[in-house]
């Protein structure tokens, strides 16, 4: 029998943590529950689980600066984490994921969103694999397919044309679905680095994309994560 998959859950509202052990073991998985965040490291050490749920709002240390901790341990370092949070700060929330956070849900969710983010993540390849899959020549989710070699994107076999910058961000999302994006992320990657370009550039090439998607039907693959940024999903919200 394959054992149940772990989850920690790192949350100090005790309804919010009640309503996700609920949740999650119902869905099969084993929870483990912390209220605060200064032992996780060493707990998450032990304990091994397989995703981490993490509040960012946490009465001891932040969540985020328990992602940068987690991070920095060997032991705890590729651990996914899906950031919990309620709608915030935007530039906070960006700072989530570029501490390291994997996927971010914004708080009020539905337990069954939630359980699917958690599920992709776990399916998710790991970041070794990732390099090995730039070299190959096709690429599918879901209904798109991007064929490299013929610098051409297909939905159901139909050729869709985008923009080289469209091109460039679909293959970068595709190529790690299921992660959440920051706008800076999404420059950095795309864009040359000598060139200067604002954050809302993204937007406007995002919304491009879909409108080019939206013909086909599969626009909702390109999600907005509110105060956070992008993903790619075959999983709808
Ligand atoms: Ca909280």
């Amino acid at each position: 029998m394959v054992p149940n998959k772990k989850i920690l859950v790192v949350e100090d509202e005790v309804a919010i943590r009640d309503m996700l052990r609920f949740a999650l073991q119902a869905s099969g998985f084993d929870v483990e529950e912390l209220a605060e965040a200064s032992q996780v490291v060493e707990i998450a050490g032990q304990m091994g689980p397989d995703v981490i749920l993490m509040d960012w709002m946490l009465p001891d240390i932040s969540g985020i600066q328990a992602i940068e901790a987690l991070r920095k341990s060997n032991v705890t370092k590729s651990i996914p984490i899906i950031m919990l949070t309620a709608k915030g700060d935007e530039q906070d929330q960006v700072r989530g994921l570029d501490s390291g956070a994997d996927d971010y849900v914004v708080k009020p969710f539905s337990p069954r969103a939630l359980v699917s983010r958690i599920n992709a993540v776990l399916r998710r390849q790991p970041t070794n694999a990732e390099a090995v899959e730039l070299t190959e020549d096709e690429l599918c989710q879901g209904r798109i397919k991007i064929d490299f070699m013929g610098h051409r994107v297909l939905v159901d076999d139909k050729e869709v044309k985008l923009g080289p910058k469209e091109f460039q961000i679909l293959s970068y999302m595709m190529k790690r679905p299921d992660r959440v994006f920051s706008r800076a992320q999404l420059l950095e990657q795309v864009w040359d680095s000598g060139v200067i370009v604002e954050d809302r550039t993204v937007d406007v090439h995002i919304r491009r994309l879909r409108k080019q998607l939206e013909d086909c039907g599969v626009q909702d693959y390109v999600q907005t994560v509110r105060g956070a940024g992008y993903r790619f999903s075959v999983i709808e919200e």
